[in-house]
């Protein structure tokens, strides 16, 4: 396995920037999730490293070997598409064993490799047929299988599950999660969907706009986002911001908003009382209590079964809350709700996380 390195790496198509100045260090054995909204450039930096793409500007090493040049044949590491990317004309067998016979593998390392990856992704059954006659699920499990058994030094996945359903797309999520337990091979993933990068991730590298915003662990991003970007992509229902001025009292601060209303805040550095900023409260941390300092009214109602998320409207400002309560609120009923400050998250003028 390996460690692969990323240092100032540009892209640009003509004369459009995708890429501004990527960093970053992948340890070996790590899994790394890129997320980000479509076109923020995750599988431009990805197709660099597979070597599929020129880079600009900057250096990509693997194992501190410098790999810019290199052929993607020669950077020995596998690829694995959201198309699949199989031979329609060959079994699965073949398709699985086609990079090794590439390589003049003898036949005895072709079986025991095609063996070893079938039974890990229960593709046994189906070694004799053809792509054509297998569901989405099982080409992408044939399409790991094909990158397991030539044992390269790293995965790249590229939105490998974004054509299955969500119900396949879970089971599969788990399994490339336990597959990675068994094999800890470095592995770069590349997604949209920020609960895959959450469940997946040893770390996240959040981007936008070809920046990274963020790098960290699941829980570093969800707890502490670095910026409102990230405040706002992470987590579901979406984070709650409102827009205002930061007013310090003694030991206390407020945040008022643009129709004169305060909501409490919370001490921080790094801003001075007057200055814009938002304020954030994730749905899941809200609390409906009957001693609540916000009174709300309820403007609609979204059960999910597990439990309920309401629309609710705070002087003039809509809010999310999410509840395990099922207890339903019907719209137009009023509710009484706390912010509670450890909860909260402030962010400047620029949208840069504050404290
Ligand atoms: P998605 O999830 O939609 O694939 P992404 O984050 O992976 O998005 P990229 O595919 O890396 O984004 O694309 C980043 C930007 O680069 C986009 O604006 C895209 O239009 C542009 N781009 C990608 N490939 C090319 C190319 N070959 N020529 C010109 N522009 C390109």
């Amino acid at each position: 396995m390996a460690s692969i390195d990323i240092e100032g790496i540009r892209k640009s198509f003509g004369a459009f920037p995708v890429l501004h100045g990527v960093d970053l260090a992948i340890r070996d054995g790590e899994f790394v999730v890129l997320v980000g909204p479509s076109g923020c450039g995750k599988s431009t930096l990805l197709r660099m490293i597979a070597g599929l793409e020129e880079v600009t500007a900057g250096d990509i090493r693997i194992d501190g070997k410098r790999v810019n040049d290199l052929a993607p044949k020669d950077r020995d590491i596998a690829m694995v598409f959201q198309s699949y990317a199989l031979y329609p004309h060959m079994s699965v067998a073949d398709n699985m064993s086609y990079s090794l016979r590439l390589r003049r593998s003898t036949k005895e390392k072709i079986a025991s490799a095609v063996s070893g990856a079938a039974a890990k992704l229960g593709l046994d059954p189906l070694l004799e047929r053809r792509p054509r006659a297998l569901s989405g699920g099982q080409r992408q499990r044939v399409a790991m299988g094909r990158a397991i058994v030539r044992q390269p030094k790293a995965f790249l996945f590229d939105e490998p599950l974004s054509n299955l359903d969500a119900r396949l797309r879970e089971q599969m999520r788990a399994e490339i999660k336990k597959l990675h337990g068994d094999l800890r091979a470095t592995s770069i993933y590349v997604t949209h969907d920020q609960i895959e990068a959450m469940t997946l991730a040893d770390r996240i590298v959040a981007m936008h706009g070809g920046v990274v915003q963020q790098v960290g662990t699941p829980l570093d991003l969800y707890d502490r986002p670095a910026n409102l970007f990230v405040a706002g992509f992470i987590g579901s229902p979406g984070m709650n911001f409102f827009e205002g001025r930061y007013l310090v009292s003694g030991d206390h601060a407020d945040l008022k908003l643009e129709n004169d209303v305060t909501l409490p805040a919370r001490r921080v550095g790094g801003i001075e009382s007057g200055e814009p900023a938002t304020l954030g409260i994730r749905p899941e941390h809200v609390v409906i209590t009957e001693g609540g300092a916000l009174e709300g009214r309820v403007d609609l109602i979204e059960p999910t079964g597990f439990g309920i998320i309401m629309h609710v409207t705070v002087h003039d400002v809509p809010l999310k809350v999410f509840t395990l309560n099922r207890a339903m609120l019907n719209p137009g009923a009023t509710v009484r709700l706390d912010l509670p400050r450890d909860k909260l998250h402030l962010f400047d003028g620029e949208g840069r996380r504050l404290g």
